[in-house]
């Protein structure tokens, strides 16, 4: 599962590194509650046990998928993304070193210096280049509380201008937008704090809360921007409970009765992220580090792929693996695990 090396001088170590070593099935849920500083019980695991003070080492991962059932392995073959990710980039730009058990048994550690090509091939590659059995990912410093600002912005022009100055600006650690209509944005800053003031804490996730595209939608109907204080992990979980907003088109009743489509338009999140120079299936298109936008709807290779084989592999890069590792006879290749119509 998810560890730090049992004897002690090691494990500082590794809080030196700020490097957490996990099995791909760890899900986010369990490295919050594992990692962070909110004294919330661990999962009582065994290997786990010498780690109970670290439920107070107050560290977190810089880019944590919002679901608590994202795997590690999932988020590394696949993608991840958060409200950071315009600091940090995409799950995988987080992780320091790979093990894989390839096509012909062997098991190959790999880094930016050591097998440094499947180091790069790996992310996205959706298990077509071997079994991720561990990953070794950054950790940050965490706070206890998250200082949200809400702000509602009407006017195409308006939210592009702030929502590329919000994304720029590094002093905020995490930004997002949920979209309510083509005009109408909710843009959210944050930034991690170890101090709140009493009249402004929401703990967002306690079960009698509303779901948390609702809450925010409010701001927009008030035109009211503000500050809340949210507790780390409530944060991080915030869409855990509502599925973003798709858990409302399942249960209508489980919230109250307005839909989360109006006039046609379902509400969409904006997710910044940069996408840093490095090699692999998705790069920029330039020299340098981009910045892009989840629109929610974007293809990240997790949605059903409708592309022409030759389309897809203009669109990604699959390069880098040599032959030999023997892939190609042990597992399809991504097309035809993402293109619905290869799969069927
Ligand atoms: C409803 C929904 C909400 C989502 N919300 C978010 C979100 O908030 N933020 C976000 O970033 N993403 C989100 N995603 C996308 C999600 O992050 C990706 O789909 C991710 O890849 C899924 O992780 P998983 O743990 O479910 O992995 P899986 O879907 O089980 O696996 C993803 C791919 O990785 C491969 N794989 C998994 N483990 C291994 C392994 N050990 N070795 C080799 N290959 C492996 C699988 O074969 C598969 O091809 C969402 C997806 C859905 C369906």
């Amino acid at each position: 599962m998810c560890y730090a090396p049992k004897q002690h001088d090691q494990r500082v170590r590794d809080i030196q590194r700020q490097v957490v070593r996990v099995e791909p099935l760890v899900n986010m849920g369990q490295i919050t509650a594992l990692l962070n500083s909110l004294g919330s019980t661990l999962p009582v695991l065994p290997e786990l046990d010498d780690l109970t003070v670290g439920n107070s080492l107050g560290w977190t991962l810089p880019v944590l998928p919002e679901l608590d059932d994202l795997t590690v392995g999932g988020l590394v073959m696949g993608t991840g993304i958060e409200s950071s990710s315009h600091i940090y980039g995409l799950f995988q730009h987080i992780r320091v070193a790979f093990e894989l058990v390839l096509a012909d048994g062997s098991l190959v550690h790999c880094t930016e210096e050591d097998n440094s090509d499947l180091f790069h091939a790996v992310p996205w590659s959706c298990g077509t280049l071997g079994f991720l059995v561990a990953t070794e990912i950054k950790i940050v410093p965490a706070r206890y509380w998250v200082r949200r600002q809400y702000e509602p912005i009407r006017g195409l022009e308006n939210i592009c201008r702030r929502f590329s100055e919000a994304s720029e600006d590094k002093n905020n650690t995490f930004v997002e937008g949920l979209q309510y209509s083509l005009d109408k944005v909710v843009i959210m800053t944050g930034t991690m704090t170890d101090t709140a003031e009493p009249d402004k804490i929401n703990r967002i996730s306690l079960h009698y809360k509303p779901w948390f595209f609702k809450h925010v939608e409010r701001y927009l109907t008030e035109n009211n921007t503000a500050v809340e204080y949210i507790p780390l992990r409530h944060y991080y979980h915030r869409h855990t409970q509502s599925i973003f907003w798709e858990l409302q088109d399942i249960i209508p009743f489980g919230n109250h009765p307005v839909s989360p489509c109006s006039g046609g338009w379902c509400t969409l999140w904006l997710c910044p992220f940069v996408l840093p120079l490095a090699r692999g299936m998705v790069h920029p298109k330039g020299e340098e580090a981009e910045l892009y936008v989840d629109i929610g709807v974007f293809q990240m290779l997790y949605a059903d792929e409708y592309m022409e084989r030759s389309e897809f592999w203009v669109m990604f890069v699959g390069m880098l693996i040599s032959p030999e590792l023997g892939c190609r006879d042990a597992f399809p290749e991504v097309y035809d695990k993402i293109c619905k119509a290869a799969r069927h």
